[in-house]
């Protein structure tokens, strides 16, 4: 017999989770559907190998309201400062957390840490059901909602939901289920992600440096270690992953200009190809997509999660604040409370990889001055860095520090 259930959310990745946690509350019955075996509670650490994400100070906000935040704080480590520059240029900004009065102007945490507080919360959540080992692949509509078809390692069989939520990644299925188009651009280029431990403090600093071949970052984490992120074309990748240590320190090292100091050790080295995918619309009949199904970025401002984040609190809110699951006039709202922001981070992102790559529009020299303009403006510097936190008017509820309720008004 089918199982029915108020909201389906397909894919239970970091965002799909995050949304579960915030219906928590509204009366609602959930089921998350999930692609990828249980986590194992029983995996080891590992210190130096682990992919990190960077949290704005709003996302962390919204953590912090989900409850998410008290296994995450002593393993997030603060950025107090950042530092853009141009590989060969002059100019540089320089962002200050402090000489903003804020703690942080944002947090590296590994995914390891964000996955296990995220999968604990979810175990306590009332009304939310995760299903392993699971995935959406079929899809039928019915007057008042949706019937999906489940397949396990069992065999098949179906779910109906009032609402599907599609938060299954950027190749998204149930995007496609959906109706929903998306447009692809792929970037010909791979980030190829490591950490490093460091011998001399890093003093909370995280460096994002720009050189004709692609962006590099560079993020401070707890224990001494440092997060890398070089964007290269793709042969250039195969040749990082392959080298020895040394001549990835070396890289390092003269791309930064010996700002580091002694490279320890490096961790495992991973590569993820780049591209950016819109889905074309936001909503359809019974169905929404957010995160990664929705937009994925490139990671040169590290906005992927935090915009999917927003996705979460927005959309959390406006199911709580309308009796939304029984028409159909809250998608139009959903979807107008969204695009701006969705348009703004693709512009954002995008604009910065084509900017500073190999067929700027703009000269170096400008490229140069411009980054110095900014740090010697204020306001300008000051609104760049409340885009890059998240930080701007109209901010959902959860981003607020308020928690949610069955009928809540914002
Ligand atoms: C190198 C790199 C660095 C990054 N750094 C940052 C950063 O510092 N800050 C930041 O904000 N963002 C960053 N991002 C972006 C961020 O990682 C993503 O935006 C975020 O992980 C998206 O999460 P998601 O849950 O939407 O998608 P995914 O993580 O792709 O999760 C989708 C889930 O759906 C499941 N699934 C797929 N198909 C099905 C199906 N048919 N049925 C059921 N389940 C299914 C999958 O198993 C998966 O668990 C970075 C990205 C990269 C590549």
């Amino acid at each position: 017999m089918s199982r029915s259930c108020d909201i389906i959310i397909a894919g239970g990745g970091m965002i799909g989770a995050s949304l579960a946690c915030a219906l928590e509350g509204l009366g609602l019955d959930v089921v998350v559907v999930e692609a990828a075996p249980a986590p194992d509670s029983a995996l080891p650490a590992a210190a130096l190998d682990e992919r990190t994400t960077a949290l704005a100070p709003v996302t962390q906000r919204i953590l912090q309201t989900l409850h998410l935040w008290p296994p995450l704080a002593s393993e997030a480590e603060p950025i107090r400062h950042i530092h853009v520059s141009r590989r060969g240029g002059a100019g540089a900004t320089r962002l200050d957390a402090a000489r903003d009065n804020l703690p942080a102007l944002g947090y590296v945490v590994s995914n390891r840490v964000l996955g296990e507080a995220l999968s604990r919360r979810l175990s306590d959540c009332e009304g939310v059901e995760v299903l392993h080992q699971t995935r959406v692949c079929e899809l039928a509509h019915l007057d008042a909602g949706v019937r999906v078809t489940l397949e396990t390692d069992e065999g098949r069989r179906t779910l109906q939901g009032r609402l599907l939520v599609a938060a299954d990644g950027a190749a998204s299925k149930c995007r496609r289920l959906l109706g929903i188009g998306a447009s692809r651009h792929d970037y010909g280029h791979s980030a190829l992600v490591t950490n490093l431990a460091l011998r001399q403090p890093h003093g909370g600093l995280a460096y994002e440096r720009f050189t004709p071949d692609g962006p590099m970052a560079l993020l401070p984490m707890t224990g001494g270690r440092a997060a890398l992120v070089l964007t290269l074309p793709q042969p250039e990748v195969d040749h990082w992953l392959a080298c020895s240590d040394e001549a990835l320190v070396a890289e390092v090292d003269r791309r930064l200009g010996g700002r580091l100091g002694e490279i320890e050790a490096v961790g495992a080295r991973q590569s993820w190809p780049l591209s950016l995918v819109r889905a074309s619309r936001l909503t359809a009949d019974h169905g929404v997509v957010v995160g990664n199904a929705a937009h994925t970025l490139h990671p040169v401002a590290g906005q992927g999660f935090n915009l999917g984040m927003r996705d979460v609190a927005v959309l959390a809110e406006t199911i709580a604040t309308t009796s939304a699951l029984e028409s159909g006039n809250w998608l139009d709202a959903y979807t107008r409370l969204r695009q701006a922001d969705h348009q703004r981070l693709v512009s954002f992102s995008h604009g910065l990889v084509q900017l500073f790559g190999r067929h700027s529009p703009v000269p170096a020299p400008l490229l140069d001055a411009g980054l110095l303009g900014l740090d010697l403006c204020g306001p300008g510097k000051r609104g760049f860095a409340r885009a890059a936190m998240g930080l701007g008017p109209g901010l959902p509820r959860l981003a607020r520090g308020l928690p949610l309720h069955k009928g809540t008004m914002s």
